[in-house]
């Protein structure tokens, strides 16, 4: 059996037996706050134990390493939207150890692709039309580093609202330990 007809069929059943019933909420977070955090597997639930949030208190956005690149991205945008349509009044920028992000390597990457047939011709078109593949594809070294240069961004941000405060914050992903690395109440 495929993931996807798995996937398919026990939604069948979790319907027909009504188990979203204990999950039923808004689509306004509870604790008036988003989470920008990495998309790494082991803080699917452990992030949400470790801060005691709960479906329907908080609107989260994810990418890989939780690094914001671009002030006009889709990831800038999602915390726009929560903070003036969404009734989210707190930034929390979650950062955590042993990311894959911290690891990853622009070369080795697209060695990757090539192997699985993605042409050099491509690269160099997509290269050449002005796109820094190495650049877009490089990992971080320090998590705090990023995670202070994502909160940065976005404290900065010319349609942020000012009085919004934005914290920065790395979680461990064996513990849930956070550790806090800016404030957004003392700026
Ligand atoms: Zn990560």
């Amino acid at each position: 059996m495929s993931l996807l007809s798995e996937i398919l069929d026990y939604n069948k059943y979790f319907t027909e037996e009504k188990l979203y019933e204990e999950y039923s909420t808004t689509k306004f977070p509870d604790k008036k706050m988003v989470i920008f955090t990495c998309m790494d597997t082991r803080l699917v639930e452990l992030l949400h134990k470790a801060m005691n949030t709960k479906n329907g208190d908080v609107k989260v956005v994810k990418n890989a390493g939780a690094v914001l690149t671009h002030p006009f991205g889709s990831i800038m945008r999602s915390i726009l939207v929560a903070v003036y349509e969404l009734q989210a009044d707190e930034v929390y920028v979650i950062g955590h150890h042993d990311c894959g992000m911290s690891a990853l390597k622009s070369d080795v990457m697209i060695e990757d692709m090539k192997k699985r047939g993605i042409p050099q011709e491509t690269i160099d078109i997509i290269t050449n039309s002005g796109v820094n593949l190495h650049e877009w594809l490089e990992g971080f070294n320090s998590v705090e580093e990023s995670v202070s240069h994502s909160v940065n961004m976005i404290r900065n941000h010319p349609l942020m609202d000012k009085k919004v405060p934005v914290h920065g914050l790395v979680i461990d992903p064996e513990t849930g330990k956070l550790d806090l690395v800016s404030s957004g109440y003392s700026e």
